[in-house]
């Protein structure tokens, strides 16, 4: 029987994106998939800046950025009338832009395009997992191939199987959570029109108020109508090509139009209760599922791959016990957690459940052309941002301005003198100082503990300077996921390396819990006002 150390089964876009991760790692990868070739379908379009950053880690930005269509508008109708619109702030000092539009099967053909230059990646199409016997030590995994029956082992076995986790049900999980009942539906279409790429939204449109709409550019003059049907609409109506058409002119009038493909969903808010369980750790939509609005799913399957994957190679490579996936557990549980709230409240705002909440709303609306307060309030999806994590609670000292540069958040890109902040990390923790800070010492004692320094002169970067209020005494100990995990005004050395061994040794016994953003408090509120009967 073959053995391996680490199997994924799915190649969607978390298993690729957790392949190629772990092979830059140098960890050998079997990565299985029980269809033939890439997928085909509407799922994704929206992938946001931290997934550019990652991507830019992999090698495989530039295709994805250069076909991609960038955009950082959104503009929000109710009835016949603009009432908001949001600029998601091009950051001056970012690499790349909020978000890029590109189809997801444009994006995994460039990841499987990577993933086939990878030698450490031994991809199987036509493997389907179909039973699993699996212990703290290992699994051993039964798959179909078109060869007949095989059988392997392997230490660790990830899950980034999707939502209908076919390793879930074998180790007998359920994802907790709900189904809308509305009906979505989702077409893509042609159609060469100057409209900009601004992302449009509409609450109740004059032609038929029970709906909402939402429009989207994507590449190659492709864009995306997702339509709000009600719970009634049978299954057939994507093959209804009148109707089809008939829903796109309601919103783009005369303009000629083909259509490319239709669907009709329910969709999900759900997940596991824990995402390690032995060997084998749960990642993207097997893990969990978000209605689309917030563009979370696809997104944070990324970002869960991006987390997981060094962790998974210290274990693998004995630098690290198999409690460091603790973290991995505590810390995507943590942002799942936040990313369902999210996405049921903006479920809840589009699809009020009762005819008092859709009052409700509609009055929200209503006020919003004139109102600061209830322009906030208004929620057709958060879109998705890196989730901030609890930190430590002894990982912070000294007294900061910037919440954004905390302890748990991931870093914020900067413009430096000569390139990006997210290009000088590097791949292993990080301890970005002032270079008034930076000694011969320093440099012994981190070299010896595997922590590399980016020490930032005041005059070469200033931006970075300000933005992470690097003082000549502080510093920041960041993941080799770029994430922020201390940061002291008056560091001393041994701060930071034990902080690296507490975090490596898997000990979560004193964090502290996520504090929400003011937005998620207004969104809580909204919420409840609309779930009140
Ligand atoms: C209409 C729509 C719009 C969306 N828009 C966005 C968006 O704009 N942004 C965003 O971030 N997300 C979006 N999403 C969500 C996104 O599509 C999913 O979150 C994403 O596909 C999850 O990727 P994954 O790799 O985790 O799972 P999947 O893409 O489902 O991949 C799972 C893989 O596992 C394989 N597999 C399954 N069972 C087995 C088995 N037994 N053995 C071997 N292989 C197996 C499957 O063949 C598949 O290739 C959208 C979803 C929908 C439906």
């Amino acid at each position: 029987m073959s053995s391996f150390k680490v199997t994924i089964a799915g190649s969607g876009l978390t298993g690729l994106t957790l392949a190629l991760l772990l092979a830059k790692r140098g960890v050998e990868v079997l990565l299985l998939d029980e269809k033939s070739e890439i997928g085909k379908g509407s799922k994704a379009i929206c992938f946001s800046r931290r997934t550019l950053e990652i991507f830019d880690k992999l090698g495989v930005v530039k295709p994805v950025f250069g076909q991609g269509v960038q955009w950082n508008k959104g503009r929000i109708f109710f009835r016949n009338q603009e009432i908001h619109s949001f600029d998601l702030l091009p950051d001056k000092y970012a690499k790349y832009p909020a978000f890029v539009n590109i189809s997801q099967y444009e994006v995994e053909k460039i990841l499987v395009a990577a993933v086939q230059q990878e030698k450490l990646i031994d991809m199987r199409w036509q493997h389907r997992i179909k039973s699993l016997e699996t212990s703290i030590e290992g699994n051993t995994i039964q798959i179909i191939t078109p060869e007949g029956e095989q059988a392997l082992t392997s230490d660790f076995l990830i899950a980034c199987d999707g939502s209908k986790s076919t390793i879930r049900r074998l180790m007998n999980l359920e994802m907790t959570g709900s189904r809308s009942e509305e009906k979505f539906l989702i077409i893509d279409f042609r159609m060469e029109a100057d409209f900009p790429s601004e992302r449009w939204f509409w609450f109740a449109p004059p032609h038929n108020e029970q709906e909402t709409i939402l429009l989207h550019k994507q590449p190659n003059n492709i864009w995306r109508l997702d339509v709000k049907l009600g719970k009634e609409v049978p299954e057939t109506i994507v093959n209804d090509h009148d109707f089809v058409i008939k829903k796109i002119k309601q919103v783009v009038r005369d303009k000629p139009v083909s259509i490319d493909w239709v669907s009709l969903y329910r969709f999900s808010n759900k997940m596991l209760e824990n995402f390690v369980h032995g060997s084998v750790v749960f990642a993207g939509d097997a893990a969990h599922v978000f209605s689309p609005f917030g563009a979370r799913g696809a997104n944070s399957g990324m970002h869960d791959a991006d987390n997981l994957a060094w962790k998974l190679a210290e274990i693998v490579n004995n630098k690290a016990t198999a409690k460091l996936l603790q973290t991995y557990n505590h810390e995507r549980l943590g942002a799942c957690k936040q990313n369902i709230t999210c996405t049921i409240n903006s479920t809840q705002f589009i699809s009020p459940p009762t005819v008092k909440a859709i009052s409700v709303r509609d009055s929200i609306l209503l006020q919003a052309v004139g109102d600061v307060v209830a322009k906030k309030q208004i929620n057709c999806g958060r879109l998705s941002v890196p989730n901030a994590y609890s930190s430590y609670s002894h990982s912070e000292e000294g007294e900061w301005n910037s919440i954004e540069t905390s302890p748990g958040r991931c870093i914020k890109d900067c413009l430096m003198y000569d390139g990006y902040l997210i290009e000088k990390l590097n791949s292993e923790f990080t301890l970005l100082i002032n270079s008034d800070n930076h000694s011969a010492n320093i440099d012994t004692d981190f070299a010896a503990n595997n922590i590399h320094i980016l020490a930032i002169t005041n005059d070469g970067s200033p931006a970075l300077i300000d933005l992470y209020e690097l003082t000549p005494d502080a510093a920041y100990l960041i993941t080799p996921d770029q994430y922020i995990l201390g940061r002291w005004k008056n560091f001393t050395p041994d701060l930071a390396i034990s902080l690296k061994e507490i975090y490596l040794s898997g000990s979560l016994t004193d964090m502290i819990s996520h504090t929400p953003s003011e937005q998620d408090l207004i969104d809580n509120e909204v919420a409840i006002l609309l779930a009140e009967e």
